[in-house]
């Protein structure tokens, strides 16, 4: 069975690069691989095609990759800079036959959505023009066309937060663990293996709630996959000169990123 394609659509941490305001050397680099919006990845298999997390960016980051087919959204978890572009999901509820856009969101964070987007979400639909969303709670794998998706629990901060390994015909093809200050034995047993790990690497200082670049290198020699892609990554990260210093088979996505598993 033919395998995925996958656009990085944002590959920044929650405040994106440049940063308002700041004029320090990655915020006002010139390489474009350092203007980083809010994380998410957009996927494709022949027969679905899916994006998880929705950010503040999301609008844009569709209108320069030229995303017009969504058949799921899925999410990782509640913080803004994952959730707050799902407004803007309402122009696929005209593109889709159905007028609907499927959602597949762990509990905490469909209540979450639910309460945020209220006016959207609650059911009433008072408004032409308003999403319909087809809710889905997430609590073990689920199927979308041949794609499996199984829920990879990880810590982040006081949150456990939901990552997601992707796999085709038993083959593990693509974990996404963007935002995450560790990864337990037990998801580590799950993603070992896989071709493709993306993983959190917020900067070079530890953080309470994000992985440091150090321990997302660490992560990445003990699971071994055939290559790893860093993400979700703050103004303390110069693509080129950081991406100089990483092992073999570590590297580290940007936005507009595309890759085939
Ligand atoms: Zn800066
Ligand atoms: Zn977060
Ligand atoms: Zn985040």
């Amino acid at each position: 069975m033919p395998g995925l394609d996958l656009t990085f659509l944002g590959t920044g941490t929650s405040l994106g690069i440049p940063v308002i305001g700041c004029n320090c050397a990655v915020c006002t680099s010139t390489d474009p691989r350092d203007r980083r919006s809010r994380a998410s990845v957009y996927a494709r298999s022949p027969e679905c095609a899916f994006v998880i997390d929705t950010g503040p960016d999301f609008r844009t980051q569709c209108l320069r990759e030229g995303v017009v087919d969504l058949d799921a959204v899925i999410y990782t978890h509640s913080h803004t800079d994952h959730i707050m572009g799902l407004d803007d999901l309402r122009p696929f509820c005209f593109l889709r036959p159905s007028g609907t856009v499927p959602i597949y969101a762990p509990p905490e964070t469909m209540r979450d959505l639910e309460r945020v987007f209220r006016f959207a979400l609650d059911g009433n639909h008072r408004f032409a023009g308003y999403l319909i969303h087809e809710p889905h709670i997430v609590e073990e794998p689920f199927m979308l066309g041949g794609t499996k998706l199984t829920p990879l629990p990880v810590p982040h901060g006081k949150m456990t937060v939901t990552g997601y390994l992707l796999s085709r015909d038993d083959r593990p093809l693509f974990a996404y663990l963007s935002d995450c200050n560790g990864v337990p034995g037990a998801v580590r047993n799950l993603i070992r293996g896989v071709d493709t790990l993306v993983i959190d690497a917020l900067r070079r200082a530890p953080h309470p709630t994000h992985l440091n670049l150090d321990e997302a290198i660490d992560i990445a020699a003990d699971l071994a996959p055939n290559r790893t892609l860093l993400t979700h990554l703050s103004h303390d990260l110069g693509h080129a000169e950081t991406e100089a210093s990483l092992p073999p088979g570590v590297s580290i996505a940007y936005d507009g990123l595309r890759i085939s598993v």
